[in-house]
Parts: structure tokens; sequence; C-alpha cells
């Protein structure tokens, strides 16, 4: 079959490796680069040039399996890193989690901070009860209902600290589905926070994968205007002219897609899934800035969550944390304007997965493959991180190149 893949971020990237062999693949990418939300960029310090992620950049070893494999699969070797985070509350010295060092140990033991982890703790084994039981129905603000937190605990601490985490408002967040929320923060009893990463960060797998793929043929700059159904071929339409395909992955997110598939009589229902998505606009500013960090350079972690009661919480990330350089990563406000010592800014459209959201899934689930169309991304199925982008790209490979070697050898890997 001749195939067309538009968007090259690890959905995109995955389904070219999968299906490269078995089919004549093409991938058009609009940007003039590969990756999508994985983006490691390269930052001069007086330590040398980092390489440090502007998007995606954690990865646990709960739920990211197939991730893991694919990696050693390439040849790299994934470190573990140890992942602590700090927590300023308004009016209240900061503390760090897991208290593993001495001015840690100190910073949490008050007894307003103490009550305070109690609770995390009870949260933490219902939030291990809905992850297990696969419960979508339920939202953050049940679920803190359903563990019993105090209502000061949760609006104080909990509920900014999931805000802050995905760069959302606190309303934003209470409506969050509670399974996805568990399932990407690895919230469990039993979790130690840690972090894997990659020599050269994570753009070294999606380059791994591309380089893995030399069938594919790679257009940069090449973004998709449309896509329509034409008798038994789909027609891609970029500024250069327009192509026939037998098969289209959309593996570009929700929003493009929608707009890519605007116009088609063929493909309405498949606009109006793809519309039903909601999304929320964050700005992530890479920065020089100490100021965006705990006062007390003794706590600074690699994650920094700031819980305001009258702002929009805030995370910094340490970016330059593993070599201790002075390289910060922080969610801005709505409105904020970034900090004078910005390296790089980057706009995301990031999916609001709410209890709603699997319907949603469920629904793209029906459409996949009629019109010889098909949906490969994150938002497609479970939860949002990017082992569910490498997942959904193998769900269509398994479909459109069922003996395909490289289908046959993930296949069991992730389904376990
Ligand atoms: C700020 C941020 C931080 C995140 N942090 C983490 C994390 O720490 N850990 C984790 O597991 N997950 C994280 N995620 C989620 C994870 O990054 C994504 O789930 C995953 O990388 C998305 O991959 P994707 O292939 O579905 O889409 P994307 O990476 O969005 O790729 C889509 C691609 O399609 C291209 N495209 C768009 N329109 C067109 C068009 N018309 N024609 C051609 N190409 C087009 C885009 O340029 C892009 O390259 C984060 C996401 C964001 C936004």
């Amino acid at each position: 079959m001749r195939i067309a893949i538009v968007g090259s971020g690890s959905a995109g990237l995955m389904s070219a490796w999968l299906l490269q062999s078995e089919h004549d693949v093409s991938l058009f990418e609009a940007s003039g680069r590969i990756g999508g939300h994985i983006n490691t960029v390269t930052v001069p310090t007086n330590l040398g040039d980092l390489p440090v992620e502007l998007g995606a950049e954690f990865v646990f070893e709960y739920g990211y399996t197939g991730l893991h494999a694919l990696v050693k699969r390439l040849g790299l070797h994934f470190e573990r890193a140890s992942l602590p985070a700090s927590i300023t509350i308004d009016g209240r010295p900061t503390f760090v989690l897991p208290p593993t060092t001495g001015a840690a140990i100190r910073s949490v033991l008050s007894p307003a901070t103490l009550r305070d982890l109690l609770w995390v703790g009870r949260l933490a084994i219902t939030g291990e009860r809905v992850a297990r039981a696969g419960d979508w129905g339920l939202d953050v603000a049940g679920l803190m209902a359903r563990a019993g937190i105090p209502r000061d605990v949760a609006e104080r601490f909990l509920i900014p600290l999931i805000a802050s985490g995905w760069g959302v408002p606190r309303d934003v967040a209470r409506g969050l589905a509670a399974y996805s929320v568990v399932r990407v923060m690895g919230l469990r009893l039993a979790h130690e926070p840690h972090n894997f990463t990659l020599a050269g960060g994570l753009s070294s797998y999606t380059s791994r994968l591309a380089a893995d793929s030399p069938r594919c043929r790679l257009l940069l700059n090449s973004p998709v205007l449309g896509v329509d159904r034409d008798q038994d071929e789909l027609v891609v339409t970029t500024d250069r002219g327009a192509q026939r395909f037998d098969a289209v992955i959309l593996a570009c997110d929700w929003h493009n897609s929608a707009r890519i598939c605007t116009g088609s009589a063929p493909l309405e229902a498949w606009r109006r899934a793809f519309e039903s998505f909601d999304d929320y606009q964050v700005r992530v500013a890479l920065h020089r800035d100490p100021s965006y960090m705990p006062t007390a350079r003794a706590l600074w972690s690699s994650g920094n969550f700031f819980l305001s009661k009258t702002l929009q919480p805030r995370n910094t990330v340490w970016s330059g944390y593993r070599w201790r350089a002075p390289v910060f990563r922080t969610w801005l406000r709505p409105g904020e304007s970034e900090p004078p010592t910005t390296l790089q800014v980057a706009n995301y459209r990031h999916i609001v997965v709410t209890p709603n959201h699997h319907g949603r899934q469920q629904q793209l689930a029906r459409l996949q493959g009629t019109a010889g169309l098909w949906a490969a991304g994150m938002y497609t199925s479970g939860v949002d991180n990017h082992e569910s982008a490498l997942r959904s790209a193998l769900r269509i490979a398994e479909r459109l190149a069922p003996n395909g070697e490289r289908v046959r050898w993930f296949s069991p890997l992730v389904s376990a």
C-alpha cells in the first residue's frame, strides 16, 4: 500500500518504523525537525553544551513498558535518576519529597507538613485502586472526596499540585480524569520517584527511530493542508500539490487533524470526532533565572512546585539538575512575561484528559480504517504520556501489517 503519515512526533515516527518495510511509506512533517513534543535542545553553559528538554521529559518505570523495550532495541540506554520535588505553599516554608538529604528531612518536620504528607499517602492508596480498576469515570475532585481528603488539604495543596504539574488552572485540574492523573504521575505507594534519561536527551530516540526507517520518505517543512477521499484513494494536499495514497495515518494531533478533514464530506464523521477533544494552551520558557526556584538553594529539586492561593499554581523544572547547572524550565501563567534570561519559549496545546476523554477515544477507535483513514497520537488511546503515542501506532500497524517483523516483536510486549 501507499501510506501517508502526517506528523513526525512519537506516534508518526513509530508508525513509519513499524510499517516502512511492509509498505511504501511517506511521512509529512509540517516543521523543519522531527519529534513533535519530544524536543531536546542544546544549551551552552560553563559546563559545556547541555541537552535539555523543551517538551516531554519524564519517563517512569510503571506505564512505559513499550518505550523501555523500544529504546533497548534501538541500541540506546536509559539511565535511572532520582526525581525529588520541592513544594512551596503560599506562606509556608518549602519542603522536599522524598526527604533524602539532611536539608530535605528538616524541611518536612513541621506538624502542618507532616499532616499534609499523611494525606498524600491516603491519596496514593485510593489512586492506586482507581488505576487498577481502570476507572475512567472519576475526576480529580471525586478522587479527593473518595480518599476522604479534608477540603483545606485538597484546595491548598493537592489540587494546586496537580494543576501546577499540568500547567493548568485549579478548575481545569479538578475536572481531570483521576485515572489519567494517577497513571501519569505514577502516584503509587511503592513508587520511588525517578526519571529515565537518555544520553543526548529524548530526541536521541526519535532520531534513532527515523534513522532506522531507511525506506520511509521523510518530508520536512511539508504541512499537509487537507485530505479528501476520491473513489478508492485518498488525496493528500500540500503546498506542492496533491498526492494519492491507499491509506493515511493522521499522527498530528486532534486540532490539526480536524482542520485537515474540514471540507471533505466522506471524512465528516472523522472531523467531528477530532473536534470533540479539549485542550489547554501552555507556554513554557527555558531560562537561566534562579528567582523561579525556591529561595533556599539546598532545597532546589528536579521539580519545583509553587502553590499560591491567588495565582495559578506554577512548576519550574530544574533542567540542569543532573549537572547542577543554572538552566530552568517554567510553565508560565497566562499573560505572564517571559523571564529576561529566556533562551527559548514553546507553546503547546496540551490535551485535557477528563472523564469524557475515554468515550471520545472509543469513538475514534470505531472510526479507525473507515474511508482509508487512521488516527494515531497520544490523545487517541490511553493516558497523556508518550507511551500512549507509541501504542497508538502499534494498534494501527497491527491491522495494516500484521505479519511485519517489528509489529510481531512489539505487540506481545505492550499487550502484556
Ligand atoms: C509541554 C509538554 C510536556 C510533556 N511532558 C511529558 C513527559 O514528561 N512525559 C511523557 O510521557 N509525556 C509528556 N508529554 C506528552 C507527550 O509529549 C506527548 O504525549 C507525545 O510526545 C505526543 O506525541 P504525538 O506523536 O502524539 O504528537 P506530537 O508530538 O504533537 O507530534 C505531532 C506532529 O505533527 C506535526 N504536524 C502538525 N500538523 C501537521 C500538518 N498539518 N502536516 C504535517 N505535520 C503536522 C507537528 O509538527 C508534530 O511534529 C508532554 C506534552 C507536552 C505538551
